[in-house]
């Protein structure tokens, strides 16, 4: 039953027979797996097109490419993430900006947002990297309007919420992802996430271009096709057009995804049936706050605060909970701070971060750990 981690991967028999047939087959890089993987998870979350990658951050290196980020190019994030949502701006050149949290939910707030955009004259800014934290959608209807108001381009950061939703204007589910409202989002499939690959990531879209263009730019800015070629030497020729990577994502890891979408839904329903019944404890602890929740919250996390996180944390500890900490905010890095950012930037950033710890939460979190758990956090919060 013990240590009891704040998340982990669930490696079942199929999964493993998926890996092993990928090895006894002709390809280890990029083959059929991965353009099945692609077509299912787009199936799953309702994209158009999907693009596997090598991992989440370079999805999110690649989104800021085919979006033409460059130096002089701003773009606003919130300081409350994984420091990869963040750092793709750098990679290309950019500028990176921040808008303070909403304290109830940890998601960027639209009215900071806001705020910062009508503080400067239009065109200043470029794009918005809105992160469905803890697995709870952006409300990307109202993000879409206020970035075309602005110009602005949608990254939606998506790690944490495979599956989940926000309700729009017309009372109908959007998953996070879809393409409706973002020009492109993201989805990691390192171990923590809801799909597990060890490596992996995703790109989703629903425009054209972009998806070429990604493609493109996962191998190198080398096309094989010879209609998008400008000129065909032979047979062996191919054309490099682009200034692209090696992003790929191999047939093994993109085998594995698939075994692990088939039990996705399986996995966000345990979540919820989780996240619910600490929802009903915590009720009754007036010391301790966990963030709002939602129908279509995702759950890759659950956030609670409390006045005395260190004092939680170490307790825990002792008791061998593997409590985590999402997330140290971006701007107080010192790599972030060398950038000119401070203590005291975003107020509501920090408070939350003082009082936040991610309790476990996993679809293999049994009912006896889970009730463990939570007679630890009553111990130390009736001491
Ligand atoms: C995990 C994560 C990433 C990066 O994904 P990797 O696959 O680890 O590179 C980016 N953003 C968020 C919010 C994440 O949780």
């Amino acid at each position: 039953m013990l240590p009891i981690p704040y998340g982990r991967q669930h490696i079942t028999e199929a999964d493993i027979q998926a890996v092993t047939e990928t090895l006894q087959s002709d390809y280890l890089t990029q083959g059929p797996k991965v353009a099945e993987f692609e077509q299912k998870f787009a199936s799953y979350i309702g994209s158009s097109y999907a693009v596997a990658v090598a991992n989440g951050t370079a999805a999110l290196h690649l989104c800021a490419l085919a979006l033409n980020v460059q130096p002089g190019h701003r773009v606003i994030t919130t300081p409350i993430t994984f420091a990869a949502s963040a750092n793709c701006v750098l990679y290309c050149g950019g500028e990176v900006y921040f808008a303070d949290i909403d304290p109830v939910t940890g998601l960027l707030d639209l009215q900071q947002v806001r705020r910062l955009l009508e503080s400067q004259p239009k065109g200043y800014f470029h794009g918005l990297i809105p992160v469905d934290f803890a697995g709870l959608a952006v409300d990307l209807e109202q993000a879409r309007a206020l970035a075309d108001e602005f110009g602005l381009w949608i990254i939606e950061d998506s790690c944490h919420a495979p599956g989940a939703y926000f309700t729009d204007s017309q009372g109908q589910q959007q998953r996070c992802g879809n393409g409706k409202f973002a020009d492109l989002a993201i989805f990691s499939f390192h171990p923590v996430k809801h799909i597990a690959t060890g490596e992996g990531g995703m790109i989703t879209t629903n425009d054209p271009v972009l998806y070429e263009k990604l493609l493109m730019l996962r191998t190198h800015g080398i096309t094989k096709d010879p209609a998008k070629m400008h000129r065909n030497d032979g047979g062996w020729y191919m054309e490099m057009q682009l200034l692209g990577y090696n992003y790929r994502m191999p047939d093994m890891l993109t085998a594995l995804g698939i075994s692990q979408l088939e039990r996705a839904d399986e996995g966000l329903v345990r979540r919820r049936q989780l996240a619910a019944r600490y929802d009903e404890v915590f009720a009754t602890m007036p010391a301790v706050t966990p963030l709002a929740g939602a129908p279509g919250h995702a759950y890759h996390l659950y956030v609670i605060q409390v006045p005395d996180r260190k004092g939680l944390y170490d307790f825990l500890r002792e008791k061998q909970i593997f409590a985590q900490v999402h997330y140290i905010p971006v701007h107080t890095m010192p790599f972030y701070q060398e950038l000119g950012w401070q203590f005291g930037d975003f107020p509501k950033a920090e408070a939350y971060y003082a009082q936040c710890l991610s309790i476990p939460l996993f679809p293999s979190l049994t009912d006896e750990q889970q009730a463990y758990v939570i007679a630890c956090i009553q111990e130390f919060v009736q001491r």
